[in-house]
């Protein structure tokens, strides 16, 4: 078993990023008591913090803190949940906890839930158990960076030894950064480059404990079980009888082996060849709500695809192989945490300033499925549904709310898909919406994807679209992906009636997908002109000029008249 922390301290400082995993005394008190904070990384196997949590201490304090902000019903949110998350993920979470809380059972411990704001809580705790040594893994979200600011700003006045290695990603993104100048690599080949082979890679990484130590006086802290949906004021409403993921680390692990033990197709994976239609059998490994919290460390992930590779004669590689798609994890965390405002269009030096519109009645038809076009309205019901889609059915419907046809504000997609995604996850889902938007790293806005002939090109009978919108279950395939186009004989027929049963289209494609051509080609030209330091002012100007060009060519608002 190591315990030793596999990322040591550098003597290079810098002001915002973490390259060290100790904030006091690398030689740590033994024989006292410790508290392991658990937020991801909701696993045994290959758990550093935890790891060392239990090394020479008489009581160990497994603490998860049940996040108001996170957790708590929201009434007016658009679907069932809390204000940030949809009750699907909530639900995964807490089947993660009670699976890590029955796995720390069988190691002579359990989880100690309790309720509040983390900082709060965490530092209340602190004092009342007389901790010498939190352990926590460390989180790049902005969320997180700023609440463990506050917890180790106490530690360190207490003298509480802090222990906090980079263990949800296969590298320190701050150590990426740090070897390419003080910047993150923006493009993957260089991110390759820079990060080469991680040095854990050879070495074996462990897989379990044999004894945590007992958890000492509670005080008088309140702690209480892992809750369930219903404790937490929600009605439990499933999506999806039975659900499709069921949260924790024993099933993280079981989906791996059972990904694996398939060597073949783990040799041969090509993303993004796979059929994002596929739903009885999707095509790849679906472990990302896995991922997302830590159920399933992405460095085991790796080395049992390492492994597997190593057994055959060919294999893919990166970009497109499972290790490739690790790798853009990685890659998306590294930018994330070095571009201040990742998040955000304004004031986010990597994204082109953009024009994008506020319709929040288009944006709503995306969001509740009713655009008219039902390959886009399948996988929004899918995303609603199971909380997970292929990553070409979130190509497809990322692209079209923004530069393919609606051009919506790329981060109100975001929003969309941060509540709805079990996998959500901060850098990753901003990331994808910059690529997708053609904000950032990719720029080719002329390659659109047609919500008629991509999925068609997949699945030319129209299975997923029956599947996901039972109504147009008997359109004839000529006009599943059409419907509009169907006869009225045939429409009454399928017993579907477009603009009753099923709405017309909300923009017509062509038209719409030129359209936004030519805003994102005036926007790129003056972004370029500008050397992408564009004003509030100058964006009115662009707006401006495209509102006059508009007798030239059609607006959104006109190409949605032409529809009701
Ligand atoms: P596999 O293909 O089996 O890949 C294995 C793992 O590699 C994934 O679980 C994931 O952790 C990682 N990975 C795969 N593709 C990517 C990628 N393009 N970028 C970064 N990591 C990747 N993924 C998320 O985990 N959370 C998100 O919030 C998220 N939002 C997205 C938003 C948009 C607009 C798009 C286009 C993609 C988004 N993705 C997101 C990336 C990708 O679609 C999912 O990771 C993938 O579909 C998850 O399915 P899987 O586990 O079967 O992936």
């Amino acid at each position: 078993m190591q315990l030793l922390p596999t990322f040591q301290s550098s003597s290079h400082t810098l002001t915002r990023f973490a390259l060290s995993c100790f904030d006091k005394n690398p030689n740590m008190t033994s024989g006292s008591n410790s508290l392991m904070w658990f937020r991801k990384g909701l696993r045994i196997h290959d758990n550093q913090a935890l790891e060392y949590a239990a090394k020479d201490c008489n009581y160990v304090y497994p603490v998860f803190v049940i996040d108001p902000h996170y957790m708590k019903p929201d009434p007016a949110a658009f679907s069932p949940g809390s204000n940030l998350a949809g009750l699907t993920r909530i639900r995964f979470l807490l089947e993660s906890l009670l699976d890590l809380d029955s796995s720390l059972r069988k190691l002579g411990s359990r989880l100690l839930v309790l309720h509040g704001e983390p900082s709060d809580v965490v530092i209340r705790c602190l004092k009342e158990w007389d901790i010498k040594r939190l352990c926590f893994e460390y989180d790049t979200d902005p969320y997180y960076q700023a609440l463990d600011a506050k917890v180790k700003n106490y530690a360190s006045e207490s003298g509480i030894d802090v222990f906090t290695p980079v263990s949800h990603t296969l590298f320190n993104p701050a150590e990426i950064i740090e070897k390419n100048g003080g910047k993150p690599p923006l493009s993957y080949q260089s991110f390759l480059k820079l990060a080469g082979e991680p040095n854990w890679s050879i070495s074996s990484l462990s897989t379990t404990l044999s004894v945590i130590p007992p958890i000492g006086d509670l005080g008088n802290c309140e702690v209480s079980e892992v809750p369930t949906v219903e404790e937490l004021g929600y009605e439990d409403i499933q999506e999806v009888d039975p659900p499709l993921f069921k949260g924790g680390e024993s099933e993280a692990l079981r989906r791996l082996q059972e990904s694996t033990n398939n060597k073949e197709w783990v040799a041969k994976f090509e993303k993004p060849k796979g059929d994002p239609s596929a739903f009885i059998k999707p095509a790849t490994t679906m472990l990302s709500p896995y991922l997302k919290f830590g159920c399933l460390s992405s460095r085991y992930f790796y080395q049992r695809v390492k492994e597997v590779q190593k057994e055959v004669k060919n294999h893919t590689s990166p970009p497109v192989s499972l290790i490739g798609q690790l790798l853009w994890r990685d890659f998306f965390y590294t930018v994330g945490f070095g571009t201040p405002n990742f998040d955000h269009m304004r004031g986010n030096t990597i994204c082109k300033q953009i024009p994008w519109n506020d319709d929040d009645e288009l944006l709503a038809a995306w969001r509740d499925a009713r655009t008219g076009f039902p390959w886009i309205d399948a996988i929004m019901v899918q995303l609603r549904k199971w909380g997970w889609i292929h990553h070409l059915a979130r190509h497809s419907v990322a692209c079209f709310l923004t530069r393919g046809d609606l051009f919506v504000h790329w981060e109100k997609g975001r929003d969309v898909f941060e509540r709805l995604l079990i996998d959500s996850d901060w850098a990753i889902n901003n990331g994808n919406w910059l690529w997708l938007s053609c904000s950032s790293f990719f720029y080719q806005y002329n390659r659109i994807y047609s919500p008629i002939s991509f999925g068609k090109k997949y699945d030319p009978t129209g299975a997923y679209i029956r599947h996901f919108l039972p109504v147009l279950k008997d359109m004839p395939k000529e006009y599943i992906y059409e419907p509009w186009k169907a006869p009225l004989s045939i429409q009454t027929q399928a017993k579907c009636i477009i603009g009753i049963d099923y709405p017309k289209p909300v923009i017509c494609h062509d038209d719409a997908s030129k359209e936004c051509k030519r805003k994102l080609a005036a926007a790129y030209e003056l972004n370029k002109k500008m050397n992408g330091v564009m004003s509030d002012e100058d964006m009115k100007k662009l707006r401006r000029k495209l509102v006059e060009d508009q007798g030239k060519g059609t607006d959104s608002r006109r190409l949605k008249q032409k529809f009701k």
